[in-house]
């Protein structure tokens, strides 16, 4: 039987007709018309009048604060339950990093948290350059009253969507809340264009100065002259072309996955099994179900679980580590931590993938049922 992994590459069928069509056309750069209609598609979807199409999620956040001006002596907030990638950034650009809290409602970024620090931290005269927000495991934070506090005192918000693609805040897309957002098309994304990211923003001259600083900080004259350092973080134009066929089909991959969650709350409803909350505000895309095993109820632990699907070639993880526990990080404050350690200590992300079949999915439920007590 073939590995289950975790969240695995899904073809939606249309990549191999648009590659051929950009190298038809010659266009194997890292610019080109794909690049442009990928933006031109994202920008229309999530409503937000301009995006950048970078090399990676971690790109688009290093420039997002670049653009912000962001640099050493500044502090960034930054949800603390997340992938290390959300805070690396803030580490090249030679800023400090602060870890907040989640809730327990979404798993996400806790406002009630955050509220009392920014008044604490505009009464001290310390107030952060800019607060990371992440959309974690497919749902947005809470991110009306996150936004009103950081805009209220004058901090610029990033929103780190690149889990969140496809889920919905109010309505409104994930990915459409920052002062500037994030997206990441890495191979086990929603969508992926094997590696790749974007900035996105309705602030014009952010957008202009990330995509100068992208393409090497090249002035528009004959003769390559430079005024700041640059990078060389732009998409390709043959992984763009994957990525407006995976773009095209991301409809059927949030229903896909938020079935294959449905499945296993239904077949997983065990003593001690507690489900990643969908919170009242929003519609999550389930990017991956997550769950947390009380040992003593269910009889075996989180890191039981691991093993016993490891076992039989099947992937699962442990929910992130929280940032304020990683070594690299240590020594940086942090504004609580007791729920994200929890749901670190007992949480569990189980394969996801939308191109898992029914009796995939069959296989992992059998395999945590037999361990049931
Ligand atoms: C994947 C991910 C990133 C980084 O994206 P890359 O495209 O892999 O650089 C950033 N933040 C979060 C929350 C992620 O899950």
């Amino acid at each position: 039987m073939a590995r289950i992994y975790l969240s695995a590459p899904d073809q939606a069928g249309t990549e191999a007709a648009l590659v051929t069509d950009a190298i038809a056309s010659n266009w194997i750069a890292p610019l080109g018309p794909h690049v442009d209609g990928f933006e031109a598609e994202m920008c229309h979807r999530l409503d937000v009048p301009y995006a950048l199409a970078l090399s990676s999620g971690t790109a688009a956040l290093h420039l997002a604060l670049k653009v912000l001006g962001v640099g050493a002596g500044d502090e960034v907030w930054c949800s603390s339950l997340t992938f290390a990638a959300s805070a690396n950034a803030i580490a090249y650009v030679n800023a400090t990093p602060v870890f907040i809290d989640s809730d327990r409602t979404s798993w996400n970024l806790d406002p009630n948290l955050l509220l009392p620090a920014l008044d604490a931290a505009a009464a001290a005269g310390k107030l952060p350059k800019a607060l990371i927000v992440v959309d974690l495991y497919g749902q947005c934070a809470d991110l009306e009253p996150i936004v009103a506090a950081c805009h209220k005192h004058g901090v610029k918000v990033i929103e780190d969507a690149a889990e969140g693609l496809g889920a919905t805040y109010r309505g409104r897309p994930a990915g459409s809340f920052g002062d500037l957002s994030i997206l990441s098309f890495n191979g086990n994304k929603i969508i992926t264009t094997s590696g790749g990211g974007m900035l996105l923003g309705r602030h014009k001259p952010w957008l202009d100065h990330a995509r100068h600083l992208s393409t090497q900080a090249r002035e528009p004259v004959a003769h390559y002259e430079h005024k700041e350092i640059g990078y060389n973080y732009r998409l390709s134009n043959l992984l763009a072309a994957v990525g407006r066929a995976q773009l095209g089909d991301l409809d059927r991959r949030v229903a896909r996955r938020r079935a294959i969650n449905a499945r296993y709350r239904e077949a997983l409803s065990l003593p001690g099994w507690s489900f990643m909350p969908e919170a009242s505000f929003g519609t999550s895309t389930y990017w991956l179900t997550c769950a947390t095993i009380d040992a003593a109820a269910f009889g075996a632990s989180r890191d039981d679980v691991i093993a016993a699907l490891a076992k039989v070639d099947i992937e699962a993880r442990p929910v992130w580590k929280p940032l304020h526990l990683q070594p690299v990080f240590f020594g940086c404050r942090s504004i609580g931590g007791e729920v994200a350690e929890a749901l670190f200590r007992h949480g569990i992300c189980l394969p996801s993938g939308s191109g898992l079949s029914d009796s995939e999915i069959n296989r992992v439920i059998a395999v945590i049922k037999e361990m049931k007590r």
